[in-house]
């Protein structure tokens, strides 16, 4: 069976970027008679906000995007992401790091696809005594690859391009690389369908899978909804929340950002008409 998810982060108020990641989500589950399952990614607690949370369930609500089961949230899931994280310190496939922002930019010699490559400084040298510890995942001397839905195959030179990443941090909280690996897997979800911005990261994600044993899901990212200035609609660029009103206007505006329908977009008089519509239209080869 097909199980789908939508994952949002209750930093901000949903806006059209959000919507249109959950329509797509949404119709290419429910197209597949699938299952379609909220998550609320609040492992950054000092990020998220519970009346957030609250806030994007009713959006969810109203705009009629019905989940099934129940809506899983991360901030309460901390055991699962240690038991995952023993398990990678077993494998010996996890180590702890004292190591500063400014200390990795002194002493990285490599830039990779997000920055300053860790230079396993760690790895060879002592800890430093009392100061708080984060742990890095050891990514394989290895090319990583994935053949994504929409924009095909994707690869990343693990070591070179990526390096040792944080799957916990030093303040204790667990990053969302592995969060997302470990809930995706338990809550047997096949098919993930997200924003393109998170195109970078899924090669880490199929690394951790690998390394815990967990099957990787088919990957499909979807074109990014900008704003007049180019960039992606997000709290940091204020993006607008989502209407109360004028739903079918805001589902219509939202589909048009998906070229995936099989016909074009119709007027609809009820917002149940246009998710029978968009549900039986969905064609994302
Ligand atoms: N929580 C992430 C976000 O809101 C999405 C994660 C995902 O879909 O994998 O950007
Ligand atoms: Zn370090």
């Amino acid at each position: 069976m097909v199980v789908g998810r939508f994952a949002p982060s209750p930093t901000g108020p949903l806006h059209l970027g959000s919507l249109v990641a959950a329509m797509a989500s949404y119709c290419d589950a429910k197209s597949r008679d699938g299952a379609w399952l909220v998550r609320i990614e609040d492992v950054d607690t000092t990020r998220c906000h519970a009346s957030l949370t609250r806030d994007i369930l009713q959006t969810l609500q109203r705009y009629q995007l019905s989940w099934d089961g129940e809506v899983v949230i991360q901030s309460q899931r901390t055991a699962s992401y240690e038991a995952a994280l023993s398990q990678l310190k077993a494998l010996d496939l996890a180590y702890p790091c004292t190591c500063s922002r400014k200390e990795i930019a002194d002493t990285s010699t490599r830039q990779g696809i997000e920055g300053h490559i860790y230079p396993g400084t760690c790895l060879h040298h002592p800890l430093k005594p009392d100061t708080p510890v984060a742990w890095r995942f050891k990514s394989p001397a290895q090319m990583m690859a994935f053949e994504d839905r929409i924009v095909g195959l994707q690869q990343h030179q693990m070591a070179q391009e990526i390096g040792d990443f944080v799957i916990k941090r030093a303040d204790g909280l667990f990053s969302y690389q592995l969060a997302v690996v470990v809930d995706d897997a338990l809550q047997g979800v096949t098919d993930v369908v997200r924003g393109a911005d998170l195109l970078n990261s899924t090669t880490r994600q199929c690394c951790l899978q690998q390394a815990l044993g967990y099957p990787t899901p088919r990957y499909a990212h979807v074109p990014l909804v900008l704003n007049v200035d180019g960039q992606k609609l997000s709290k940091q660029t204020l993006a607008a929340a989502l209407p109360t009103d004028n739903l079918l206007a805001t589902l219509t505006h939202a589909a048009s950002f998906l070229p995936f329908f099989s016909a074009s977009v119709p007027q609809f008089t009820d917002v149940p008409s246009f998710w029978r519509w968009a549900i039986d239209h969905w064609q994302l080869a």
